[in-house]
């Protein structure tokens, strides 16, 4: 069978002898769950004992540090992401899953969509990296001058996840549009929201291009809408995220503390998945003030019958952020 992204079988096996671990943990995100048995039954095959992580997992934010230590594993064996938590807590193997797939028909579907713009910034997820130069090829061909940020942040020039555009905001005033190379809206969402430039998303998978503007206005209008309600609000939640990733101690007290002196009522709550169930369960709190994963706030607002504001939409509701400021260079940390 053909698979689209390489997982480094051939490694799994080789950093498990290697090692001499006896017991791996397998995190996989949810589009390769699938894939879990199969490398599992590779890993034993290579003399490990495997587990996998069958709880969700959305990023490398997620990396199930207290699970392996809990179950004795010698190494996380980590699918999809690449490095982002520094830690000692427990070896992990990064397999970023890289996509084995031609980006050239979408790029080229692209270059219509860009005609009104000469100036343009390459951005992918890191299942694309390896194709940015032959996008760029492929642009400059087209009469494109071409800019691919690298400010350090992410692994690879170019990368970005879902709450990290740094590679694009360091680019953004060279040039008058992005190109998001990979599938979905997702991420290309989350170019248009930080660099306030028009986005075209290159989808290798389905094959196609075509712009984000409209995803945009929408998730926009509703932030908006969600700030203004949560100015009404008088009691609060101020979410801390549990993931490893994720933890924001001090900006959820920074938060508090700041909702305090505007004479709103706040509580703190924990959290590893931020779910309207669970939000449900504390009727009197009437918004919360999520500084875990910003995207849950930003993407799943319809799903949550209380306003979930962001940390910076926050900052916009007391006054010491402007919305123009937000829309210009906000969403994604200060
Ligand atoms: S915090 Fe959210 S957007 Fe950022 S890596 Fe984790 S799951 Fe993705």
């Amino acid at each position: 069978m053909k698979r689209t992204f390489d997982l480094e079988e051939t490694r799994l096996r080789k950093e498990i002898t290697k090692r001499g671990a006896k017991l791996i943990l397998i995190q996989l995100p949810e589009g390769l769950k699938a894939e879990g048995p199969r490398l599992a039954a590779m890993a034993e095959e290579a003399g490990a004992l495997a587990i996998v992580s069958a709880d969700p997992c959305y990023g490398a934010c997620d990396l199930v540090l207290a699970d392996a230590e809990s179950l004795g594993a010698d190494i996380i064996i980590h699918y999809g992401h690449s490095f982002q938590i520094k830690q000692e807590r427990v070896p992990t193997i990064y397999i970023e899953a890289r996509a084995k797939i031609s980006v050239k028909g979408a790029v080229k579907e692209a270059i219509p969509l860009l005609k009104h713009w000469s100036s343009i910034g390459l951005v992918t997820t890191v299942q694309h990296v390896h194709t940015l130069n032959e996008a760029r090829e492929l642009l400059i061909e087209a009469g494109k001058t071409v800019s691919i940020g690298d400010a350090g942040q992410a692994k690879y020039a170019g990368q970005v996840t879902g709450c990290d555009y740094s590679n694009a905001r360091s680019i953004s005033k060279e040039v008058d549009a992005f190109l998001f190379i990979g599938g979905g809206r997702f991420h290309a969402v989350g170019v248009a929201l930080a660099t306030a430039k028009p986005t075209i998303i290159a989808d290798p998978y389905e094959k196609r291009a075509y712009p984000i503007r409209d995803e945009v206005q929408r998730i926009l209008k509703q932030r908006w809408a969600s700030i203004s309600e949560a100015k009404k609000a008088e009691k609060f939640g101020v979410l801390i995220g549990l993931k490893s990733g994720q933890k924001k101690v001090e900006e959820a007290m920074e938060a508090k503390e700041k909702l305090e002196k505007k004479g709103k009522k706040t509580t703190l709550l924990a959290l590893r998945e931020i779910t309207p169930e669970t939000l449900m369960q504390f009727p009197p709190i009437d918004a919360f003030v999520n500084t875990a994963c910003p995207r849950v706030s930003l993407d799943d607002a319809s799903s949550f019958p209380k306003p979930v504001l962001t940390f910076e939409e926050m900052l916009v509701m007391v006054g010491e952020m402007s919305w123009e400021e937000l829309c210009g260079k906000g969403w994604f940390g200060r």
